[in-house]
């Protein structure tokens, strides 16, 4: 048996209508595609919410910047779709970019606030392009639960800013950072290294966690931010967007002092022509 894939809204609601007239509880798993055991593990962890589970891949246009990978992005279907099924996935919804924005689409989603500081800064229009097409998503698809990785933290905030603001009646959950052994956040970009990269693309993780140490023994949050900055440099990052320890709910700024509140300590960096991120719980 090979999974079902459904192309169209209208396909995709006709399968998930008759699911919900049996009783069923549906989850999504919108993803890009290039699916990693990262996106599997929240495929098992939207099981364990729902009795039929969703996943998407679709490589949204809008949410990347003229300048970035959209057309080198990977893209896999069939093997993706392997993957879903064997991770206990029901369906797959691939659409192409035409059945998502049809000619004459209007609308943009912007989330203000905890979408602006962080990649808000470093990838203007990026998160009016996740919201958007994470919005229509959810009305496509109508699941009573969508899961998404916490390994895009700062997304995961921004989707439950507007699940919250619109009324859009789902359940949001966040699932743990699936990684390789030396630390490294699993990434669909991560083929995108050379075998020199991947070795300091560890760095990133390692840096984070001597970062989170720092902050748990009481150091100055500032002081945490420097040295982690300096650390990125001097492992081979060609630029460092950002490494700031925020609020974990809605990402103001906190510090420069110690950290005195549920803090997220964010970071992206770019390494040969790869941009990495990755964030921890302080
Ligand atoms: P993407 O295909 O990169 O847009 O990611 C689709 C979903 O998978 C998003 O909710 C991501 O946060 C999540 N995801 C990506 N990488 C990981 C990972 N290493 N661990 C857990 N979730 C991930």
């Amino acid at each position: 048996m090979s999974l079902p894939i459904v192309r169209t809204v209208a396909d995709l609601r006709a399968r998930v209508a008759a699911w919900k007239a049996a009783g069923d509880r549906v989850g999504l798993v919108p993803t890009m595609g290039a699916l990693h055991e990262g996106h599997l593990s929240l495929v098992r962890l939207a099981r364990t919410r729902a009795h039929r589970v969703v996943a998407s891949v679709f490589v949204n246009p809008t949410q990347f910047a003229p300048n970035e990978d959209f057309d080198a992005y990977p893209r896999s279907e069939a093997r993706d779709a392997e993957l879903l099924e064997s991770a206990g996935c029901d369906l797959l919804f691939a659409p192409d970019v035409g059945e998502m924005y049809p000619d004459g689409f209007a609308t943009t989603i912007t989330v203000s606030g905890v979408s602006e500081p962080l990649d808000g800064q470093a990838r203007p229009g990026h998160f009016a392009g996740v919201a958007t097409v994470v919005a229509k998503l959810l009305n496509q698809a109508q699941p009573h639960v969508a899961v998404f990785g916490e390994k895009d933290y700062q997304q995961l905030q921004v989707i439950r800013r507007l699940v919250r603001d619109l009324d859009l009646p789902v359940e949001i959950v966040g699932g743990p950072t699936a990684r390789a052994e030396d630390g490294l956040a699993l990434s669909s970009r991560n083929a995108y290294l050379s075998h020199e990269e991947r070795l300091v693309a560890a760095r990133l993780n390692q840096v984070l966690r001597e970062a989170v140490a720092a902050l748990n023994a009481g150091e100055r949050v500032d002081a945490v931010e420097t040295r982690a900055v300096d650390a990125l440099t001097a492992a081979g990052y060609a630029r460092v967007d950002y490494v700031e320890v925020r609020d974990a709910a809605d990402l103001s700024r906190i510090g420069p002092g110690p950290a005195d509140r549920p803090a997220r300590i964010l970071a992206a960096a770019v390494l040969g022509r790869t941009r990495l991120i990755d964030n921890m719980a302080v």
